[in-house]
């Protein structure tokens, strides 16, 4: 490098497995510009196996951050060197940094949630009835900043209620309901509805019965795509009050990964406004960024 070159940008990326259809790239280039950081992000597409590999092929290869999605975000937490006390609560890591060969883990995705939620939906948690439908690393990830709102009560359901039941067990509190996805039918409605299971990264929604839903519900789904999602779609259909999918989730998670990293925090007002517009049933294009958006991603 010569005294008048610019420096190499600072590499971050993606690992996740699928991750071809996500929006980080362009959420993380949106940020970058706006704080003018030098940085690229990029997608690395891992299969469990080969996940520990990925992570630390590209940190040899002088990355400096990664995020973690599907499905690897317990085997990140169990792989970090040290972690925060989010990600030990969520026994989960959605964000990697790399120091000197070191991995150190954080869990954003409970902040981005809430924020998404209480600040730009303006839906109220505390008091409220909430249940959570999944029991993987996102909803591990959220069900610490859920309780710390203070609902009224929250139940963790899924499909396999041993998973549920781990993460209630981990989070003991008398606020804390479990059970299996064929125990649904069973229960009143709720007040908030959760969708933390990936079912709609495949276009499905697991057959969750209406009677979950009163006319008064709060849905929201943490997969984001381009128009409704099929959970979103589904809770219209059942009558709830509203539903919405998890872009804004998404872009202030990111937004906490980005200040973890750069140590400073973009302002996620912009993406959010732009975000009505790119997540319309018609795939349009970001201004300046070569993605599409189409279908529903994780
Ligand atoms: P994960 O750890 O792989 O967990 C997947 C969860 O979905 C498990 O509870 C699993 O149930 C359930 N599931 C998968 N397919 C199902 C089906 N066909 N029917 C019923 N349940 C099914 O994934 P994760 O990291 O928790 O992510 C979950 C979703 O949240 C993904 O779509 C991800 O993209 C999304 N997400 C979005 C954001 C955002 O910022 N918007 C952030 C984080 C995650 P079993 O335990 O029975 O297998």
């Amino acid at each position: 490098m010569t005294n008048n070159s610019k420096p190499a940008p600072d590499r971050y990326g993606l690992v996740g497995h699928p991750v071809a259809h996500s929006r980080s790239p362009l959420i993380h280039t949106v940020f970058a510009r706006q704080t003018r950081q030098n940085l690229t992000y990029e997608l690395l597409d891992a299969a469990p196996h080969a996940f520990e590999t990925a992570v630390r092929g590209f940190g040899a290869a002088g990355g400096k951050g990664l995020n973690v999605t599907v499905p690897h975000k317990e085997a990140a937490f169990a792989l970090c060197d040290e972690t925060s006390a989010a990600a030990q609560k969520a026994g989960a890591v959605n964000t990697i940094s790399i120091k000197g060969g070191r991995l150190r883990g954080d869990n954003t995705d409970g902040v981005g949630f809430i924020r998404d939620v209480t600040v730009n939906q303006h839906q109220r948690l505390g008091g409220a009835r909430i249940i959570v439908l999944g029991a993987g690393g996102a909803a591990r990830g959220i069900v610490g900043p859920l309780l710390a709102e203070q609902p009224a009560e929250l139940t963790i359901a899924n499909r396999t209620k041993e998973r549920a039941e781990e993460i209630v067990a981990q989070f003991a509190g008398s606020l804390l309901g479990v059970c299996g996805f064929d125990e649904l039918a069973a229960l009143p409605p709720f007040d908030v509805l959760i969708n933390a299971t990936s079912a709609g990264l495949k276009g499905e929604t697991p057959p969750f019965p209406g009677t979950l839903i009163a006319p008064e519900s709060f849905c929201y789904d943490l997969v984001y795509g381009s128009g409704d999602t099929p959970f979103v779609t589904w809770a219209k259909a059942q009558g709830a009050a509203r539903a919405v999918q998890g872009w804004g989730m998404l872009v202030e998670q990111a937004a906490e990964s980005f200040a973890i990293w750069r140590g400073i925090r973009p302002d996620t007002k912009p993406l959010l406004k732009q975000s009505a517009r790119w997540t319309s049933h018609r795939p349009q294009r970001a201004p300046g960024m070569m993605c599409e958006i189409r279908g529903a991603f994780g």
